[in-house]
């Protein structure tokens, strides 16, 4: 003859009080084969209740043996419990334990999600069993929303969902008035005669006598074991169907995906069901989402603003002075600086165009209208080199620059001054100094921070005549050479440093390099980018340390929950998963919301900033989610992790 279902062989249970000890449970031997009726009684404190969780594998003996099927307990993970519980235990608690976010059906369920049974099975057995007893129409309703009664046989629908072999109900009737608690105990004889072994603990001699077998306990131990029908007993005994039970599709191992799609459902129902406290908890991600993204975006935006004004100007310009640097008192001594070291410059390989350079401040006149303005001595390619568009007319050529003719090209500025808003300037005649000159040209007006200077006005002619007639001098203030496209900055660099320090002798000049200063924008840029991104992060930390906060409370808060789904068999990595896709989905969630309200700043940001706006960089974007799936993994993990480590008991006994 095979062993018995349950055997327990001097089962012991003691729990820690402060430093004294309590055995609750004292050798318990019990036998109990698969389709008995047993009931437990016994005064309130006598152990009843440990007995019955050591039965359904919600606890463990301290001492001595307890085997399911054969199965010794004692050796078994809790995953491996949680299986048992899962597959073969169906408990009835007598405050029946629903989950009061959860309706009828999906209380009903829950067993079966986590022994991965699909959907379109689970749904119709669900409704099937509902509607057995008697709860048809009840279906949808939350546990609040039904009677004592209702709720219990809810409960025993759960207990049977995954069709557990043993049914074990912890004062079932104790909560319920005496026509719903027959009503419990009809169900219970049904699920006896059906062949199933239903343990059940109970006070009332009534409800003991529908038992076959009576079990007393005293301060934690059996005092009487009597059988009322002994006969009847040893029968079921032979033809228990214990083990054809155990292959059913509990036993089947879930994917990964599966089990994921079950936390993300689990976590959504809880979300929901705590709104507001959700939206409070994502509002720090919402803040440190919104700010990095922000920032990153406003940071990209100036930069980028910053290099299209100096792209403007001719990035891979090289200015050229006499002197040792800026502001060289001897620079106005040093003559060595002369057109034919233009000439020269013109020549080599990497030179794009270059023009020498004089200028003096003098008063432009033109009719009765004086005005102070830069004269700038230039060579013809100035407008190639600087990149300057002419508005109107034409820049001088080669032939005016060689023979110092007298015309000018003047800027949008001083053409409004000199002209008004108006008046025509080409052909007009220019006073510049006591030099008369024809304007040709009005250079085009070019927007932003170096364009020109909103107050500065400039004339250009050529140097020739401005040498000659102007300035006074052959020496040259400048020259400024473009590189061409493509060639390296900083070796063209060297090359006119070599062929000027030939040429002179001796290095009594320097050059000022425009590609170094957009380094320096770069880089600047990066730093404050950088220094910004971090104050942001810091408050996305923050942010994160919220979510921790709010769910462990969540986790304290929703300790009896737990103690359901492990009683009902969900594994510890059940529990784990559930949690941190909560912690998760806040924080993703929180992200979504954080990228829509920069998006929605970038929107009143155009409308007070119109020289530049926020670049949003795919990049930013997904670390923005990447950061914040990894705020909710790393700061839901030890909420998670406390989650998972509960003990089934203790977290039920919990209010
Ligand atoms: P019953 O269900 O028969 O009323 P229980 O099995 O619930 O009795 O409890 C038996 C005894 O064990 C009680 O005296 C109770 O105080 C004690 N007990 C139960 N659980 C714990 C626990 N987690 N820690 C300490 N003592 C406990
Ligand atoms: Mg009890």
């Amino acid at each position: 003859m095979t062993e018995p279902l349950l055997v327990l062989n001097g089962v012991t249970r003691r729990y820690r009080s402060g430093d004294k000890e309590i055995e609750v449970l004292r050798g318990i031997d019990l036998t109990i084969a698969a389709g008995e009726f047993v009931a437990i009684m016994g005064a309130s404190g006598s152990g009843k209740s440990t007995l019955m969780n050591v039965l359904g594998c919600l606890d463990r003996p301290s001492a001595g043996q307890y085997r399911v099927g054969g199965i010794d307990v004692r050796r078994l993970e809790p995953d491996a419990l949680a299986q048992l519980r899962r597959e073969r235990f169906g408990f009835i608690f007598q405050r029946y334990h629903l989950m009061p976010h959860l309706t009828a059906a999906d209380n009903v369920q829950v067993p079966s999600v986590y022994a991965g049974t699909p959907r379109a099975t689970r749904v119709p057995r669900a409704q099937a069993l509902l509607a057995k007893l008697g709860l048809a129409e009840r279906a949808g309703h939350r546990p609040n929303q039904l009677s004592g009664g209702q709720q219990q046989r809810v409960s025993i629908a759960r207990a049977l969902m995954n069709d557990a072999d043993v049914i074990l109900a912890d004062e079932p009737t104790g909560a319920l008035d005496s026509r719903s608690g027959g009503e419990v105990m009809r169900i219970l004889c049904e699920l006896h005669a059906a062949g199933r072994t239903v343990v059940i603990v109970t006070h009332d001699e009534h409800v003991a006598a529908h038992a076959r077998r009576i079990v007393e306990m005293r301060d934690g131990a059996i005092v009487a074991d009597r059988r009322s029908d002994g006969a009847a007993v040893a029968e079921r005994r032979d033809d228990a169907p214990v083990s054809a039970r155990a292959a059913g599709p509990a036993g089947r191992l879930r994917p990964m995906t599966s089990r994921l799609a079950q936390a993300f459902a689990t976590a959504c129902a809880a979300l929901l069901a705590h709104r507001l406290r959700t939206m409070l908890t994502m509002l720090g991600i919402v803040i440190g989402i919104m700010a990095v993204v922000s920032i990153v975006a406003v940071g990209e935006g100036a930069k980028r603003y910053m290099l299209d004004e100096i792209g403007a100007m001719g990035t891979n310009t090289i200015d050229i002075y006499p002197g040792r640097d800026w502001g060289d008192s001897d620079a106005s001594q040093i003559k060595t600086l002369v057109p034919a070291d233009a000439e020269a410059l013109g020549n080599e390989p990497y030179v794009d165009s270059v023009t020498p350079r004089v200028y003096r401040t003098a008063t432009v006149r033109h009719g009765n209208v004086d005005v102070q303005a830069t004269v700038s001595g230039v060579g013809e390619h100035l407008f190639r080199v600087r990149g300057l568009a002419l508005a109107e007319g034409i820049a001088f050529d080669s032939e005016a620059v060689r023979r110092n003719a007298q015309v000018a090209v003047i800027d949008a500025n001083a053409r409004r001054k000199l002209f008004g808003a108006r008046g025509q300037a080409i052909g007009k005649t220019i006073l510049v100094g006591n030099v008369p000159c024809v304007v040709i040209g009005v250079a085009a007006e070019k927007s932003g921070m170096w364009g020109g200077g909103m107050n500065e006005l400039t004339v250009w002619v050529p140097y020739t005549t401005a040498g000659a007639r102007i300035v006074g001098a052959r020496r040259l203030d400048g020259i400024i050479v473009r590189i061409k496209a493509g060639q390296p900055s900083e070796a063209a660099e060297r090359g006119i440093v070599d062929l000027l320090t030939r040429r002179h002798g001796r290095k009594d000049f320097f050059t000022y390099n425009m590609d170094t200063v957009v380094k320096t924008v770069r880089a600047t840029g990066r730093t404050l980018t950088l220094l910004l991104s971090l104050i942001a992060v810091v408050s996305l930390v923050v942010g994160g340390i919220g979510v921790m906060n709010i769910m462990l409370v969540s986790v304290t808060e929703r300790t009896r929950e737990i103690g359901i789904r492990m009683a009902v068999g969900a594994r510890r990595s059940d529990v784990m998963l559930q949690f941190l896709v909560e912690a998760v989905l806040v924080c993703l969630m929180g992200g979504a919301i954080g990228i829509a309200l920069s998006f929605g700043a970038s929107v009143v940001f155009s409308a007070f900033v119109s020289q530049w706006s926020m670049i949003f960089s795919i990049g930013s974007l997904v670390s923005a989610v990447a950061g914040s799936t990894a705020i909710g993994v790393g700061f839901g993990f030890i909420p998670a992790r406390n989650a998972a480590r509960l003990d089934p008991v203790e977290a039920l006994a919990r209010d």
